[in-house]
């Protein structure tokens, strides 16, 4: 016998995976270079030399069976300590190895979280949408607790206060946001961080519990004006867990590293910590990647060339507006999340696929009427792509 709904989950094809096989069966007919794939978020411009030159000089310098061999299941303690001390020059803290756990990217540090903190199957952990879609895999089929979907504010995808506030319960665990955001792009204020974290600090008041802010933020060096300042989250609210991953800033997501953050502010740091590396242990989530470990203990804080992105988001932006599209300017991440020009959005991306353009329906993010563009591809893909989306919509008025 097996578990059904594994099983479901496993024979489930994501859209993004059905786009990828039509992408793949039309290339056979159109060739490759016609196939307008922006369906993935996968950083198309190369990591940053920091990373070529971190692998080189560990492969050259370190004994093997140490760079290769296990650390402590935590992450190995030299590296905790060399990413605590970047956190610390760029955000003013004072955190030290204590308070990191290291995992296999943001997927495994969410799940660590979602299972540390689910105790019960009525427990429920609050998912702003638009959303990356896995967190309801990991709420519901990784950890048994339920998904509460708050619809954000639709004219700029900002929170919804109201409708927050009246989703919030005893049974509340946290509150995920992930800014700048998967799929719109937006970036919270510090306005708004300190509106959300106030609304947290009453009702965890109220509740006699803490409800606890699950900052989820692989894109958080991915913002491209000079005033997009991203907050850091546990310097406004102590209850704060941070879920992080090179996969965007270092161009690094095969490379599958990241980490939990648990700053000493948490109520009852120990017990929380202990929770964290329990539930590591619990998911088989130990010893991140040993290599990349090391490399994200010399590249913390560095990038990979943003001002592509930046570029494209322009570029994107302004002819897609210019064609009669709707779009909130993306502040961050590399995703425009338009709306589509009908009103079913999965029929829309059905069509654009007769332009061979490959877009995610904004369904799939909690966010009907919409479509994600990922752009981190070539400029010269977007270029050339940009006449298709112009006819596409004009196939649309009539
Ligand atoms: N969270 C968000 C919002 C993402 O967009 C992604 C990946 O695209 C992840 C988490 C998972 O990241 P990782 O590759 O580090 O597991």
């Amino acid at each position: 016998m097996l578990n059904s709904s594994m099983q479901a989950l496993g024979e489930k094809r994501s859209t993004i995976r059905e786009l990828f096989e039509f992408g793949k069966s039309r290339a056979a007919v159109v060739g490759a270079e016609n196939v307008f794939d922006f369906s993935i978020g996968n950083p198309n411009v190369p990591a940053p030399d920091c990373v070529r030159q971190a692998i080189s000089d560990i492969l050259a310098s370190e004994n093997p069976a140490v760079t290769h061999g296990y650390t402590s299941a935590q992450g190995a303690d030299f590296v905790r300590e060399a990413i605590a001390q970047d956190l610390n020059r760029r955000f003013g803290t004072q955190y030290g190895a204590r308070n990191l756990y290291l995992t296999a990217g943001a997927a495994a540090a969410l799940s660590i979280c979602f299972r540390m903190l689910t105790t019960s199957p009525d427990d429920e952990f609050v998912v702003l949408a638009p959303y990356f879609p896995e967190y309801l895999v990991f709420i519901e089929q990784g950890a048994g607790a339920k998904a509460v979907i708050v619809p954000a504010c639709p004219a700029d995808f900002q929170i919804d206060f109201d409708a927050l506030e009246a989703r919030l319960t005893q049974k509340t665990r946290a509150v995920i946001v992930n800014s700048p955001n998967n799929p719109s792009g937006t970036v919270y204020s510090e306005q708004t961080v300190r509106r959300l974290t106030d609304l947290l600090t009453q009702k965890s008041k109220q509740f006699g519990h803490p409800i606890y802010l699950l900052s989820d933020e692989p894109y958080r060096e991915l913002v491209y004006d000079a005033d997009t300042v991203v907050p850091f989250l546990p310097n406004f609210y102590d209850n704060t867990l941070v879920c992080y991953s090179y996969s965007k800033s270092l161009s690094l997501p095969g490379e599958r590293i990241g980490y939990v953050l648990v700053p000493d502010s948490v109520c009852d740091f120990a017990a929380t910590y202990a929770a964290v590396c329990g539930a590591g242990r619990a998911l088989g989530y130990v010893n991140a990647p040993s290599l990349f470990q090391r490399v994200a203990a010399r590249c913390s804080g560095q990038t990979a060339d943003l001002s592509i992105y930046a570029k494209n988001r322009d570029l994107l932006y302004q002819a897609l507006t210019s064609y009669g599209y709707t779009c909130v300017k993306p502040q961050g991440a590399f995703y425009l999340f338009p709306q589509t020009l009908l009103a079913d959005d999965r029929a829309f991306c059905e069509k654009a696929k007769a332009y061979d353009l490959l877009l995610v329906p904004g369904t799939d993010f909690g966010a009907p009427g919409h479509m994600r563009i990922s752009y981190c591809v070539q400029t010269e893909t977007i270029e050339r792509a940009l006449p298709l989306f112009e006819r596409l919509a004009q196939d649309c008025r009539i």
